[in-house]
């Protein structure tokens, strides 16, 4: 087994290549390279000996891109990443006029079975890394690379595959490494991280000192829509969620970020609009409306253009600050789970099993059919 650079923390870094008689400085300088993505045989201040020795024995970044799918409305590119096990997991490159956002998976799968969700329909295989969500990140800034437009990764929005708070340890974990200045150096501000309403880890996490934006998927104005929906509102109602939700403002100073998917006949009428608008009334949230990508395996479907303009109007006038979710990638199926659960139906678990990592990279883009 080739040992992980990736996934240790500066400190724990410099702990091990201590073991191998290195200088402190020496793994700071190794940290540095580690998160630029640059391989082993051009870490230029490494001895070559040394070079040589971490070529053999350790590994740089445990995640490699097995395909990337561009978007030819808007450059938003879906990619495809393959996990030293043959797992496959997938994330959304997304470039606004203020930079580049990643949207990272922490889980292979999910296990919290929201009814509208593509990622949770085989279930969790088992959570990521911190390495591998930070490998993610090194990828994508080392396709942006490819491109000589200076462009890199500021923002990252864990939003992708699986439940963060169902994954703390290395979520959390992940998030320190991400803000090391000899690192991403990416902080705290320029994060969101979006879970379905874990209350306990929703508290624990608010006194973490991790000041991310909270974004909950609440998707519902009331416990019995909810459970519809959502599984885990079973487990914990939502009066407990945006209990959490207000000890998470309190905490940390920020407003938290209310998701909530239209879905026709479940979730978007009119009156259900004024519900939603009664529950958050007074707290610190902004609401952000997500168009449904449908998923037909359950027949859920999203609503028309006029219903999401008259339900955003009815929160507007309750006084609840709300935008809708620009619509990204929408040509290249953007939403969570699609894209893997397609590369598995095609090329099937055994081909990624086989495959050596060699770091093939397909480039694809989807015909004009829209
Ligand atoms: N597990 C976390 C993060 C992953 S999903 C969570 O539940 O928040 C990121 C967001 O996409 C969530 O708000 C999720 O509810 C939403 N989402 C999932 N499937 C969707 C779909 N088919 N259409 C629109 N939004 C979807």
């Amino acid at each position: 087994m080739r040992q992980e650079l990736l996934n240790m923390s500066l400190e724990e870094l410099t702990e091990w290549a201590k073991g191998q008689g290195q200088p402190a400085f020496r793994s700071r300088q190794l940290f540095s390279w580690l998160h630029k993505g640059v391989p082993f045989s051009k870490m230029l201040n490494l001895p070559m000996a040394y070079r040589k020795e971490l070529e053999e024995t350790c590994s740089a970044n445990p995640v490699s891109v097995l395909e990337t799918v561009v978007s030819r409305l808007d450059g938003t590119v879906k990619l495809l990443y393959r996990l030293p096990d043959g797992n496959v997991i997938e994330g959304v490159l997304m470039r606004y006029s203020y930079g580049c956002t990643l949207c990272l998976s922490t889980q292979v799968g999910c296990r919290m079975g929201c009814l509208f969700c593509a990622s949770t329909l085989d279930g969790c295989v088992r959570g990521l890394t911190a390495g591998e969500m930070l490998g993610q990140i090194v990828c994508a800034n080392t396709l942006l690379a490819t491109d000589g437009k200076g462009e890199h990764i500021g923002n990252i929005v864990l939003m992708g595959s699986g439940e963060p708070l169902d994954n703390y340890d290395e979520v959390t974990r992940f998030l320190r490494i991400l803000r090391e200045p000899e690192g991403l150096n990416i902080g705290m501000r320029s994060v969101s991280l979006s879970t379905c309403g874990l209350v306990p880890q929703m508290k624990r996490f608010a006194d973490e000192g991790l000041p991310v934006t909270l974004s909950i998927s609440l998707h519902a104005p009331n416990d019995e829509v909810r459970r519809q929906i959502m599984p885990i509102a079973r487990r914990y109602a939502m009066s407990d969620v945006l209990a959490a939700c207000r000890y998470y403002i309190e905490k940390t100073g920020r407003r938290v970020i209310i998701e909530y998917a239209l879905i026709h006949g479940v979730n978007a009428s009119p009156a259900q609009a004024a519900e939603l608008a009664r529950v958050l009334r007074g707290m610190q949230c902004h609401v952000n409306l997500i168009p449904l990508n449908s998923v037909p395996e359950r027949g859920l479907h999203g609503v028309s253009e006029r219903e999401v303009r008259s339900f955003k109007e009815a929160l507007e006038k309750a006084g609840i600050s709300v935008t809708r979710r620009r619509e990204m990638g929408d040509d290249i199926e953007g939403a969570c789970g699609q894209l893997r659960r397609r590369y598995i139906r095609e090329a099937g678990p055994e081909e990624v099993t086989d495959h050596d990592g060699g770091g093939q990279i397909g480039h694809r883009t989807y015909p004009d059919t829209k």
